[in-house]
């Protein structure tokens, strides 16, 4: 993808603070981290979203994704790590090459504190899983 930011760092066009990389993943810190230490995760080759990934890559990915975690996590000492995907706009995902978070986490760094969870409506748990059987 010739316009794609992430292409072009796994192209070499742009610099990355690299922290591993193989045939089809590449890993990298987060140029704006929620804590220093925040890593990215992406395979090489360009997908949009999570829904396009082959199996081959999207396994490469998320077993690399688990190494680099524990990495990051004892490295810079965190008390925690958030591993987290967006998906489209609506989900905060700004780069339109499928990429996967690993945020090193401590007690009342302000992010992600809450879950603003809601109750369904009556009814409407069954009805909500029924829809998604229907795609699955
Ligand atoms: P998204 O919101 O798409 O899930 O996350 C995109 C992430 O990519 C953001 O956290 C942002 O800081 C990071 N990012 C955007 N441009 C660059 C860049 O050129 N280099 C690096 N290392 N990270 C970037
Ligand atoms: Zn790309």
């Amino acid at each position: 993808m010739a316009d794609c930011i992430f292409c072009k760092i796994v192209q070499g066009e742009i610099p990355c603070a690299k922290i591993y990389e193989d045939d089809l993943v590449l890993s990298f810190l987060d140029i704006n981290p929620i804590n220093p230490g925040h890593t990215l995760v992406l395979p090489k080759n360009h997908y949009e979203t999570l829904f396009e990934v082959d199996p081959e890559t999207l396994e490469a990915c998320i077993l690399a994704a688990q190494k680099i975690s524990e990495a990051v996590y004892r490295g810079v000492k965190a008390a925690g790590l958030n591993f987290l995907q967006n998906n489209f706009r609506a989900a905060g995902q700004l780069i339109e090459h499928v990429h996967f978070h690993l945020i090193p986490r401590y007690e009342k760094d302000g992010f992600l504190t809450s879950w603003p969870g809601r109750e369904y409506a009556a009814g409407e748990m069954e009805k909500t899983r029924k829809k998604i059987l229907a795609e699955l």
